[in-house]
């Protein structure tokens, strides 16, 4: 249930309000918005609290809620979540973010001259896996801590903001120290013990949809971040598994227009793990900047054909600047920039 409070409501009265709320058994979560106030009533069953609030005198209207998930919903929260990611970089406003590196950190010297050459074309994070997800034991499992130690060398050679994965929480506290942006990797969207630790923190979370996971589980899974104190969530469409068997997987574009229509929260696009193909990195993030895309994941590499993890789909740096320059008349073209 979503209580607007009346504009001009006084501080006192929302205190009292949420102490209402919280009396009921109930937890206030408050979105202040340009005009109104707005407190998402969060519990199993507010049929009672309803009977109290509509004689509230401060409280305009109430809107129940029949979605499973609330705080990430436009009925919560009206305008769009930007979030401010370090320096000058904001996910979910008018310039499209894109978030460029390899799978996997590899070497230093490597990281660092792929981290030039992608923010030489015009990319503002830095991704890169310390902590790798692979379908084999058999395969690159990541550098773990060292890892992370040569994505904090690269970020202080150019300046770049860090996306890196956690997988366990256990890790969390580590990665966080690092990462500018904690990614979950869409094999532990649904690893709700993860998503409540990230939840706990003050930074930056992109979460990526299951390969099997619906746009409302997905939604669920985000409200579990939002709901343990990190309102920072940017979501990320990187392909679903359908009977197609030409791609690894295939891209869900109206993803981005209902993420648009049903959340606040910014949305972005990886067209690496989505396709996995170099060839459709270029057509699949037109098409993602074009349907509304607050920004794009691409995987690229110096070396693809040595590279330990994804090489079949990552750009090489040359083509990455060739596309970072197509991108930005698509963008123009929809009134936004890169
Ligand atoms: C990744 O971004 O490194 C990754 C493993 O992606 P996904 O979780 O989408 O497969
Ligand atoms: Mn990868």
């Amino acid at each position: 249930m979503i209580l607007t409070l009346r504009p001009g409501t006084k501080k006192k009265e929302i205190d009292k309000v949420v102490s209402k709320i919280k009396q009921l058994g109930f937890s206030a979560h408050i979105s202040r918005g340009r005009e109104r106030i707005i407190i998402g009533v969060i519990g199993v069953n507010a049929i009672r609290a309803r009977e109290i609030f509509e004689a509230s005198p401060v409280v305009e209207s109430i809107t129940p809620i029949s979605k499973p998930y609330k705080l990430v919903s436009r009925e919560f929260k009206e305008e769009d979540t930007i979030i401010p990611i370090k320096g000058k970089v904001r996910i979910g406003g008018k310039k499209v973010v894109v978030i460029a590196g390899p799978c996997a950190v590899e070497e230093k010297k490597l990281l660092i001259s792929i981290a030039k050459k992608v923010k030489a074309a015009g990319a503002t994070i830095l991704r890169g896996g310390a902590f790798k997800p692979r379908t084999s034991p058999y395969s690159f499992q990541g550098l773990g801590k060292k890892g992370l130690e040569y994505l904090k060398a690269a970020k202080a050679e150019t300046g770049l903001a860090i996306l890196t994965e956690v997988m366990d929480t256990r890790d969390v506290e580590l990665v966080a120290e690092y990462a500018d942006i904690i990614q979950i990797g869409a094999r532990n969207m649904q690893n709700f013990n993860l998503l409540k630790e990230v939840g706990k923190y003050k930074k930056p979370v992109l979460l990526k949809r299951g390969i099997s996971a619906t746009l409302t589980e997905l939604f669920m899974s985000a409200e579990y971040i939002l709901s343990s104190g990190n309102k920072e969530v940017i979501l990320c469409e990187r392909g679903i598994r359908t009977f197609e068997d030409a791609t690894r997987n295939t891209v869900d574009i109206s993803a981005i227009g209902l993420v648009e229509e049903l959340s606040h929260l910014p949305i972005i696009v990886d067209p690496s793990h989505a396709t996995g193909r170099r060839s459709l990195i270029a057509p699949i993030s037109k098409a993602a900047v074009a349907a509304g895309a607050d920004g794009l994941l691409i995987e690229v590499h110096t070396h693809p054909e040595e590279a330990l993890s994804d090489g079949a789909q990552s750009l090489l740096p040359k083509d990455f600047e060739k596309l970072m320059k197509e991108l930005g008349r698509v963008a123009e073209a929809v009134g936004r920039n890169i």
